[in-house]
């Protein structure tokens, strides 16, 4: 079978589409959603798919990147651009969809369809390795599940491919069946039914159904009767069933789950008899996927045997970016688990999302791509590197080296790992992003612990997934045209500076809020260059604010004059923002001091007021809805009194977080969101729509085992009438954890099980009673994740999350995760 060729003009054929086309030969090989991802632009079709921003905003973008083709529904473009092909539809993303299932229809390959709640990318990632041998395999890159990256993913079929393992997931009702049209699966796989993302449908029930659409044409449905139990079975689809659980009958019924070290060894009856199978993990989740990968292996006719030599292989999926702290004041961004050129193109993205230092170096190791010449991919890779403007490429492996021609940055090579870990004590690595990147063979684990600063064992996990998705969560809660200021004041919340604020850029936020000179300096120095309003500007701090081009808020006519004091006469225009008090009663103009205040501005030419803003004391709290409502009528009114007298309009901004959700008439020109991008809105119930941004991991450090009547800890204030097991992990209240938790009110996980606190908190450690519990030192204690929230924390201590999040200390490591 040959790949088929899609000319523009063959494209606009499949698309039954208006068209103006320049070259109608031109062919096309790539799809592009994103502006700042360009592969090759000359044979690159860009689709203008509109989310909050209409995609047609980015064609100049595009255009500029050298892309020439476009998928369009605003004809408008067409004459802005001469030299393009431009195909015009009525819906872009349809479009999208029905070029892929066109593309599908030229392969019978056998596909494997993957949707559940939890798990189909590790699922569909752990049948790619375990069936590796046997099939040349196209998969769904990193996790593109969605309404877009279903569609590219099939378009990366080709004829050498024999077997297609994709996921797909959905938010809401009717999106399936596109899907499933799309991808076309002989075999489905259901992972599993939970509670995640229930927003989008009435029921568990409706969502379950709305699943099972993928399935509507397989020959082989694999799936647990636990997560069907809202249908009736003889309803579900697929010709053949093969079932698996450990609570019920199955056809892989399995009897027994034994940890052993950091194994688990599973038994089951199959086949009226008893079959064993190791997984080289542990963790609850982890035992799940490998349960369905058992299943999915049987099922496709290996037998037992043939199951569990390849099951006790498979290797931990992280299908995340690291980015840490690493030597001589370098960002390291780890990725050692795979070499591919999809996922290579979305870690150079993200090492160009990095501002903090000017130097970009790349560590990479050689890459396998299945029917592709090795000359065409280096020099992919070659032009990649060069346009997400690399300065030093080290390449690893003979092979790689042999092409080091094409690269034109700087550039060593080293045979192997061993060799460039030789070499390492010679190499220069000073301020600059390093991306460590290489196929797992490479081992390139070794590489980055030399990098690395040592990670304590406590390590505040923050994913910038997760954050991105919150701030897409506010987005299409605003109007359109209405602005959005994120507020990064506080390390961002103790979640961090730069690292924050480079995603918040690469996002396109408008503004950034701070709250003191200090953190906008700093933000500054690490290359962010959005607009950035300070709160609480002091006196002492104005040269420095000025010299950093960051934005003071003005809270009373004292400030404003020492203000002026310190801007040179031959300033223009400097931007200000002024802070009104409409019912706080912190900082802020009373309505009464605006005549004066509008006297002082009026003549002083050298500001501007960029923004008129005050904010809402209660806008969550349904009791205090009416003393909200006045508050935003007092701030329009004494905002408009100084606009009349000022003679121009600043943008006007009222609304936090919850005021966002619930305030719908509190949007006025901007926003500014808070808490809500760390996953917490006191307007949401349970946080609903929210994803958990921070995840807080300590470690075990001893184990004791203590007499009944013993006491643990100072002051004796733990006791144990009847003896039992305590855990002593690293992190106390000079982290942030603090004594209010002691004595029991406070408790993390350890493998799985919900433990307590017992005695007093201590400076740098804590004692959990682990009585009952199987642990030992070096296990993992979690102090808070999506299951064992802060939310819950912050009511064991009566307290808001905010002060959670704020209270963990600068000594504890962040580590930023991007898939
Ligand atoms: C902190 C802060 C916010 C954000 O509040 P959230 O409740 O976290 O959204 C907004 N405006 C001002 C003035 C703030 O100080």
């Amino acid at each position: 079978m040959l790949n088929p060729i899609y000319t523009i003009s063959k494209i606009a054929d499949i698309l039954n589409a208006e068209v103006k086309l320049f070259d109608a030969q031109t062919i096309i090989q790539y799809l592009v959603i994103d502006s700042r991802s360009v592969l090759v632009p000359e044979n690159s079709l860009f689709f203008a798919l509109s989310s909050h921003r209409d995609g047609h905003e980015f064609i100049k973008d595009a255009y500029s990147k050298d892309i020439r083709n476009f998928v369009i529904s605003e004809k408008k473009y067409i004459e802005q651009y001469t030299d393009c092909n431009f195909i015009v539809v009525d819906n872009v993303l349809k479009s999208l969809q029905k070029l892929a299932i066109e593309h599908r229809k030229h392969f019978d390959l056998k596909t494997i369809g993957i949707t559940g709640s939890n798990g189909k990318t590790i699922v569909k990632e752990w049948l790619y390795q375990l069936l590796a041998t046997d099939f040349d395999i196209v998969r769904s890159p990193k996790s593109y599940n969605s309404q877009i990256g279903v569609p590219l993913s099939v378009w990366q079929i080709d004829s050498n491919n024999t077997l297609g393992i994709f996921e797909a997931g959905i938010s809401a009702v009717n999106e399936m069946e596109d899907l499933a049209k799309i991808i076309q699966p002989q075999i489905g796989i259901l992972t599993n039914i939970g509670e995640a993302h229930a927003e989008g449908f009435s029921s568990k029930k409706e969502k379950l159904i709305e699943k099972l659409k993928l399935f509507k044409d397989v020959e082989l449905l694999i799936y647990s009767p636990e997560y069907v139990t809202e249908i009736n079975f003889k309803k579900l689809p697929g010709k053949k069933h093969f079932s698996w659980s450990s609570r019920q009958a199955a056809d892989l019924r399995i009897i027994a789950v034994e940890p052993i070290e950091g194994n688990c060894y599973l038994r089951a009856i199959y086949q009226d008899r008893e079959i064993e199978c190791m997984l080289p993990f542990k963790d609850k989740a982890s035992i799940e996927n490998g349960m369905i990968c058992w299943a999915t292996l049987l099922a496709l006719g290996y037998s037992p045997e043939q199951a569990d030599t390849r099951l006790e292989k498979l290797s931990h999926v992280s299908m995340r970016l690291e980015l840490k702290n690493g030597i001589n004041q370098c960002s390291i961004i780890d990725d050692s688990y795979s070499a591919d050129i999809s996922s290579l193109a979305i870690a150079l993205d993200f090492l160009n999302q990095q501002n903090q230092h000017p130097k970009k170096t790349v560590i990479l190791s050689e890459l396998f791509e299945t029917g592709q010449d090795d000359l065409d991919l280096y020099t992919e890779i070659a032009d990649l590197l060069a346009q997400k403007k690399v300065n030093r490429l080290i390449g690893i492996g003979t092979h790689l080296s042999r092409y080091a021609e094409l690269f034109k940055c700087e550039t060593q090579f080293f045979e192997d790992t061993n060799a460039f870990i030789e070499a390492f004590p010679g190499l220069q690595f000073n301020h600059e992003t390093i991306l460590v990147k290489g196929a797992r063979r490479f081992g390139f684990g070794r590489i980055s612990k030399l990098l690395t600063q040592k990670i304590h064992d406590t390590v505040l996990e923050i994913d910038l997934n997760a954050m991105a998705g919150n701030l897409q969560f506010y987005r299409s809660k605003i109007k359109p045209g209405v602005k959005i200021m994120v507020m990064v004041k506080a390390f961002s919340y103790g979640s961090g500076s730069f690292e924050i604020a480079n995603l918040l850029q690469f996002h396109k936020v408008d503004y950034l809020a701070v709250a003191y000179a200090d953190e906008g300096i700093a933000l500054r120095k690490a290359g962010i260059t959005l607009p950035i309003m300070v709160m609480s500007p002091e006196e002492s701090a104005f040269d420095a604010i000025i010299k950093h081009n960051l934005e003071p808020e003005i809270y009373s006519l004292e400030i404003l004059n020492s203000f002026l004091n310190a801007l040179s006469d031959y300033r223009f225009d400097y931007p200000i923002h002024i802070k009104i008090d409409s019912g706080m009663h912190r900082l802020g103009f009373d309505q009464k001091e605006i005549d004066q205040l509008a006297e002082l501005l009026k003549d002083a030419q050298r500001l501007k007021v960029q923004s008129i803003f005050s904010h809402l004391v209660a806008s969550g709290e349904a009791e205090h809805d009416g003393f909200t409502q006045k508050q935003i009528e007092k701030f329009k009114e004494t905002a408009n009194l100084l606009i009349a007298a000022l003679g121009y309009k600043p943008l006007l901004h009222i609304a936090n977080t919850s005021g966002i959700s619930r305030w719908p008439d509190g949007q006025m020109d901007m926003v500014r969101l808070g808490i809500g991008l760390y996953g917490f809105d006191s307007a949401l119930v349970h946080n609903r729509g929210l994803q958990t941004v921070m995840v807080l991991k300590t470690t075990v450090t001893q184990i004791k085992t203590l007499e009944p009547g013993e006491t643990v800890g100072y002051s004796r204030s733990g006791v144990m009438p009847d003896g039992g097991k305590i855990a002593t992990v690293k992190i106390g209240y000079a982290d942030g954890y603090g004594r209010a938790f002691g004595n029991g009110v406070g408790k993390m996980l350890i493998n799985g099980h919900l433990v307590p606190t017992i005695g007093s908190i201590c400076m740098d450690m804590t004692m959990l009673d682990i009585t009952g519990i199987d642990a030992k030192p070096g296990d993992e204690a979690i102090v808070f994740n999506h299951e064992h929230t802060i939310m819950q924390l912050a009511s064991d201590i009566n307290t808001i999350p905010y002060e959670i999040l704020t209270n963990i200390s600068q000594r504890v490591k962040r580590v930023y995760f991007y898939e």
